[in-house]
């Protein structure tokens, strides 16, 4: 599983940076979390491929979050897109995008399936290839995390080595789920012979914007990586606090609470020019943070 940040600003566009957007790779295809201003042109500047694109996931309706979705949303129209979209997020988001349509007197070339965030922690999508689940942190409006997990896709194949035992490939499913091999002659083919040990599954956890807050470790314990935002340096702690925004040294704590492996930084203020300072306090509390550069892919 791999994260690729489309925008790791806060509400503002600066230094060429970005509002809010990032795209997660699992086995199937790619999702994107929040859709900030600008997220269609990052998505083909940094080469992802919007078929693959089935499920989006938005945080909370400040614009920095969304603003970018009706243009995506639109532009997947434009390009003929017939497959259906499954779209997450507040329950008034839907209003907002079909009145744009309804203006523009536009219909969409594909199904929109929406879902409605409930207030709690949801199962939102589940299927053979990963899991998100949603859940609740503390901003000044209604806002969710999510925690996305890919899944085991059994034991990895060797084809050399099944072809040099001449296993039929309509037998490799099987050889995936651990199966010993017959064949024809009667010689017995172990599965560890043709197969290794598949990818481990994975966890990521993206925090949205919130403030410092502990009610979220529950959810996101034991994850391989999270996103949490710090907004904010220490030295303007009272910004984040009187904005429910979180400062980096507060994301490190997180970090450490929920025994994660990874921590990666992002929605900084437009005040700050240099990230490096957000990278320093962060690591003087746990050690294995990285900045969430745009155009970076991180593997989770
Ligand atoms: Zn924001
Ligand atoms: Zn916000």
């Amino acid at each position: 599983m791999k994260v690729t940040i489309l925008g790791n600003n806060s509400a503002l566009p600066a230094f060429g940076r970005h509002p809010t957007a990032q795209v997660v790779a699992v086995a199937s295809g790619l999702l994107l979390i929040d859709c900030g201003e600008g997220t269609q042109v990052q998505l083909q500047r940094y080469g992802l491929k919007w078929r693959s694109l089935n499920h989006i996931y938005i945080s909370h309706l400040h614009g920095d979050h969304y603003f970018g979705l009706p243009g995506l949303i639109n532009s997947m129209s434009l390009l003929g897109r017939t497959s259906p979209l499954y779209l997450y997020g507040p329950a008034f988001l839907i209003t907002i995008l079909q009145s744009i349509l309804d203006a523009a007197d536009s219909e969409l070339s594909y199904p929109l399936h929406f879902h409605a965030l409930q207030e709690g922690e949801e199962l939102l999508t589940d299927n053979e290839y990963f899991s998100v689940r949603s859940f609740p942190v503390i901003h000044r409006i209604a806002c969710h995390g999510f925690v996305v997990k890919s899944k085991t896709r059994g034991r990895k194949l060797l084809p050399d080595k099944c072809v040099e035992y001449e296993i039929p490939a309509a037998y490799y499913e099987k050889l995936k789920q651990g199966s010993d091999y017959e064949r024809k002659d009667g010689v017995l083919v172990k599965n560890e012979w043709v197969t290794t040990e598949g990818p481990a599954p994975k966890t990521y956890a993206y925090c949205a914007d919130t403030l410092f807050t502990e009610t979220i470790v529950p959810a996101i314990y034991g994850a391989d990586t999270i996103y949490h935002e710090c907004t904010y340096l220490e030295k303007d702690g009272d910004k984040a606090a009187a904005r429910y925004h979180s400062t980096a040294i507060q994301a490190a704590k997180i970090a450490v609470l929920a025994n994660v492996k990874q921590l990666l930084l992002g929605h900084f203020s437009s005040k700050y020019r240099d990230l490096e300072p957000f990278k320093e306090e962060a690591t003087t509390i746990f050690p294995n943070v990285q900045i969430a550069e745009e155009g970076k892919a991180f593997d989770v």
